[in-house]
């Protein structure tokens, strides 16, 4: 079956992938010269399977009036005269109860492990290289209550199949000795050795190359944007582009948090809206300054990825508009935090500031599968996520347009 996959995003790339396994005759359409060249560009590198609790949960609105009122807030919320903007909001603080946070999580779980499974088959049996790493993670706690929270939150998540340790300061550091220089503001920390950590857009490249080299190469018809879609009889006949109708049996969406556009024009409104991160990519300096082990500082909701000789650092989130322009502001709160916490670990005058738009829908969860239209399934809003479930969402995208019931239960993932 001729297979069309929008967009070449990690979403796309692991779509084409598990496309062409099935046996398809795929082709990936994306508006750039490239693969992997916005959010799946420079995220924060993390494979986190465990880590995957919604940002709505119930201890997080109490936050959101302090977090709006501090420059340096991981959160900020710049209001539009945007419908779906406020729409997302409201839903969002809907979301924010104990119970659909606990179903979100298990839901998530579900699907992270499935996309684990997957993705460390695949570095088994293809050739690629994006600074791969099974190191472990560590999520450290700076307020005694809320290392408290998190060890409860661990007793659920093992009931689960999560396999996580509870760390006092000195093990933390036992653990990171690059964390010495705040031991005094470590309350505590999660461990899971079971998370991974890699570049996502080397990762795009590196699939490109396999897929290219393939019996039957994947095609990529790059710089060519989609405009819209042609209708027939409740299906999908071509996508428009600014270089004519593209036609296949099959369209697989993967635009990423700009989805939501071409979607609403077919009468599908998928409850996306972009929260925009920033990361900055840093040579390490002091090899016993910066951090080993994937690092996240839960107060700041700031990752540490260690990627080959670079450490990759990413955070916060701008409910702001659909623009990924960098907010030099947010850059150099993010600088000073890295200074404080990892002193002298990298050279900041070397170092790659980035923002992206992460698709987020408001419970945290991607849709997944089926549309109203015969042959078009969607691949979207993963969030702060997308990289680490890519795969097993590349499956289940394979699995659906060959026919087959797909690997897991899309309870909670369809539109
Ligand atoms: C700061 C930050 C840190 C993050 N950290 C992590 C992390 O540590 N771990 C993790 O798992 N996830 C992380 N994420 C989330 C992850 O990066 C995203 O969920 C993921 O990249 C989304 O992939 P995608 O393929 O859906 O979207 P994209 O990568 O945006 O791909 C969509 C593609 O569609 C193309 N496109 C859009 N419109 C058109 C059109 N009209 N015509 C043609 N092409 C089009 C775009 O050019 C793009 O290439 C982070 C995100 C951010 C912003």
């Amino acid at each position: 079956m001729k297979v069309c996959v929008l967009g070449a995003g990690v979403a796309g790339m692991t779509s084409a992938y598990f496309l062409a396994e099935a046996g398809h005759d795929v082709t990936v359409v994306e508006r750039n010269a490239g693969v992997g060249l916005e959010t799946s560009y420079a995220n924060g590198g993390q494979l986190s399977y465990s880590y995957v609790a919604p940002l709505a949960g119930p201890g997080v609105l109490p936050k959101v009036p302090p977090w709006l009122l501090r420059r340096d807030s991981p959160l900020r919320f710049s209001p539009r005269l945007d419908y779906y903007q406020w729409r997302w909001c409201l839903q969002f603080v809907l979301a924010c109860s104990a119970r659909q946070s606990e179903l979100t999580t298990a839901r998530l779980l579900r699907l992270s492990f499935y996309s684990r499974a997957l993705m460390h088959a695949m570095v088994e049996t293809e050739a690629l290289d994006f600074d791969y790493v099974r190191n472990g993670k560590l999520v450290f706690y700076s307020d005694p209550d809320s290392f408290r929270g998190a060890v409860a939150a661990m007793d659920y998540q093992r009931s689960l199949g999560c396999e996580q340790q509870a760390l006092d300061a000195g093990e933390c550091i036992a653990l990171e000795p690059a964390l010495a220089g705040i031991a005094r503001e470590i309350a505590g920390g999660i461990y899971t050795p079971s998370e991974d950590a890699g570049d996502c857009y080397r990762f795009c490249v590196s699939l490109e190359q396999v897929l290219q080299a393939r019996p039957r190469p994947v095609g990529f018809q790059l710089n060519t944007r989609i405009t819209g879609f042609v209708r027939a009889r409740g299906r999908i006949a071509a996508v428009r582009s600014d270089r004519g109708d593209l036609e296949a049996d099959c369209f697989v969406v993967t635009l990423g948090a700009q989805s939501v556009f071409l979607l609403r024009d077919i009468g599908i409104d998928a409850p996306i809206y972009p929260l925009k991160g920033y990361s900055l990519t840093l040579p390490i300096r002091a090899e016993s300054c910066a951090p080993r082990v994937s690092i996240t500082d839960h107060k700041r909701k700031v990752v540490y990825a260690r990627l080959g000789d670079e450490l990759r650092v990413a955070g916060m989130a701008d409910i702001t508009n659909y623009r990924a322009d960098l907010d030099p502001a947010r850059i150099a709160v993010l600088v000073r935090q890295v200074e404080a916490t990892f002193p002298g670990c990298a050279d900041f005058s070397l170092s790659k500031p980035w923002c992206g738009l992460r698709p987020a829908t408001p419970k945290g969860t991607p849709v997944l599968g089926a549309t109203p239209y015969a042959n078009l399934l969607l691949n979207v809003g993963h969030g702060a996520l997308g990289f680490t479930l890519a795969c097993g969402c590349g499956k289940i995208m394979a699995d659906m347009a060959s026919g087959r019931p797909p690997g897991i239960s899309l309870d909670g993932f369809t539109l």
